[in-house]
């Protein structure tokens, strides 16, 4: 479940600066979170939680709410390397992703609920703070990574 082979796989580490990600990281006893907004071929921001000595990785077509009320595409993507988090910069033409990362939202994070379909969860961070949520939808012909991305309404 946790391994970056398809990480690997896409990229070349001899041209792009992102972090190959071999050595695995011993990390503090938070969790981390990091949304990057990556500027490729479309803009879009990818949400980044540390599980089991990776990066769970989503990338979302729009801007990420802060508030309840909206909800966004999430798209599954490849688990990511830790040292990820702390990735900014230009991906070369011809790369996959190509284009520049940046760091648009980054704090940590604790686990509510983590179930298959269902990701439950506080994040403590400068643009987004609160209960959030990844719903799975349910797969359709060749889709099967696509999940809803909110915030939980407060209880009042
Ligand atoms: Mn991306």
């Amino acid at each position: 479940m946790d391994n970056l082979k398809e990480y690997h796989r896409k990229r070349d580490f001899r041209k792009t600066p992102e972090p190959e990600g071999r050595k695995k990281q011993k990390r503090a006893d938070h969790l981390s979170y990091v949304i990057q907004r990556h500027h490729a071929r479309t803009l879009h921001y990818d949400l980044r939680l540390e599980r089991e000595g990776v990066l769970k990785s989503w990338a979302i077509p729009k801007e990420p709410p802060a508030e309840a009320g909206i909800k966004r595409l999430a798209v599954e993507t490849e688990d990511h390397p830790l040292e990820y988090q702390d990735f900014e910069g230009s991906i070369p033409e011809g790369h996959y992703g190509a284009g520049m990362v940046e760091i648009w939202d980054k704090g940590n994070y604790l686990p509510v609920e983590w179930e298959k379909n269902l990701i439950v969860f506080e994040i403590n961070a400068q643009r987004l703070k609160g209960t959030f949520c990844l719903v799975k939808l349910k797969p359709k012909e060749d889709q099967d990574k696509n999940w809803l991305f909110f915030k939980k309404k407060e209880n009042p």
